[in-house]
């Protein structure tokens, strides 16, 4: 079948991954992954083009006429110490392959070649986006801005996300919202300061920033419906001198996230009602400040039904349909421009030790799982040109 991953091509993906992994760069650093990305193309001889400081687009044209996918791979890491102690683990010190980016990389280079080389049966066009800055501060939106999407003209994108919830032969595709929007929330609530024997001729800003933590919690209990999702957490909070001082100032931060957009913009109004007013009991102040993040990735329903069916009864993989997360994904905003699906790559497995979340310094990935992945960027390339997955 054109979709095995041959040999050579899975050594190859291996081998990527591992060079990557050895050598992580955080966002928008991503130099030297770019580098080897556009080595890897030319070697292929596919056409590429920068986009977004360290983004790539390369173009891979089957021979028959057909339909474009966006294929896309994030390639940035984060600021970790990793203690895998892996015989690849990353040479630079406190930066950390922690997510899966560099399998994500290496395994868009994969099916890049396996789409290349099979060309001559390739109905359509794949475009290969591989961005930087996924973990913040967002490579997709300068990408897509830098016409990424436009040349050509992309009809449907996927992305794959490795994930420790389910094993390696297995994926993960899920119609609707898949992860949140992930908005910053800061706050500093000010009162009077005065002395701690006194409070009287105070304004004390501890209490009332007390106060505003408990009450922002009945956002999700009280005013949300129990069938949508909200996560209003406060993470930081900081504020005053000493013991015998009222505190004039306390500040905090925190994270707003949602599943619907409808749920997040009214979010931000209860943040700041339920902050403003519970200082005013106080006779406090409070200045608010919301930063929009991510917005919510929502797979396309009917590209996302039609995939999975597809891998599922023309590529025999089992496919699961994983609940959605709180977490936060630029994809969201390729997914905003064109139909879109976040496919999840399952990686666990106790042998590999591959059981760890994302983000944990002892993060590792079965790399049995990337022939799969790379099977399913080729299937999707394959299934959009030919019009296969897509609404005609
Ligand atoms: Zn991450
Ligand atoms: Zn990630």
């Amino acid at each position: 079948m054109i979709e095995e991953v041959p040999a050579p091509v899975a050594e190859r993906v291996i081998e990527i991954r591992r060079a990557i992994h050895r050598h992580p760069e955080l966002g928008f650093e991503e130099h030297r992954t770019s580098a080897l990305v556009e080595a890897e193309l030319d070697g292929l001889g596919i056409e590429h083009r920068r986009v977004a400081t360290t983004g790539v687009v390369g173009v891979v044209r089957g021979a028959k006429p057909g339909r474009v996918a966006g294929l896309r791979a994030d390639m940035d890491a984060l600021p970790i110490t990793e203690r895998t102690g892996l015989p690849y683990a990353s040479e630079i010190d406190g930066v950390m392959h922690a997510c899966g980016h560099d399998a994500h990389t290496a395994m868009l280079l994969g099916a890049a070649r396996v789409l290349q080389e099979t060309r001559a049966s390739f109905e359509g066009t794949a475009v290969l986006l591989f961005q930087p800055a996924e973990e913040g501060p967002g490579g997709a939106e300068p990408m897509i801005a830098e016409g990424a999407l436009d040349d050509p003209r992309v009809d449907a994108v996927a992305m794959l996300h490795v994930d420790p919830r389910i094993a390696p032969g297995e994926i993960s595709i899920t119609p609707g919202p898949v992860n949140a929007s992930a908005d910053e929330l800061h706050v500093t609530v000010r009162g009077k300061g005065g002395h701690g024997a006194y409070p009287h001729t105070a304004v004390d800003a501890v209490p009332a920033a007390a106060a505003i933590v408990l009450a922002l919690q009945t956002i999700a209990s009280r005013e949300t419906d129990p069938l949508k999702s909200v996560v209003v957490t406060i993470g930081t909070i900081v504020g005053g001198y000493r013991n015998n001082v009222i505190a004039d100032e306390v500040r905090m931060t925190g994270t707003l996230r949602a599943h619907d957009p409808a749920v997040r913009d009214g979010l931000e109004a209860r943040v700041r009602r339920i902050i403003d007013h519970t200082a005013a009991a106080y006779g406090a102040t409070a200045e608010i400040t919301i930063v929009r993040g991510y917005p919510p990735v929502v797979n396309d329903a009917a590209l996302a039904q039609k995939f999975a069916s597809y891998m599922r009864e023309q590529r025999g993989i089992r496919v699961e349909a994983l609940p959605p997360t709180m977490g936060g994904e630029d994809f969201a905003y390729f997914a905003q421009r064109v139909p879109g699906v976040l496919v999840r790559l399952g990686i666990r497995s106790e042998a590999a030790g591959s059981v760890f979340p994302g983000h944990s310094a002892e993060f590792r990935i079965d790399e049995a799982a990337l022939p799969v992945g790379v099977r399913t960027l080729v299937a999707f390339a394959r299934g959009v040109g030919s019009g296969a997955i897509l609404n005609q």
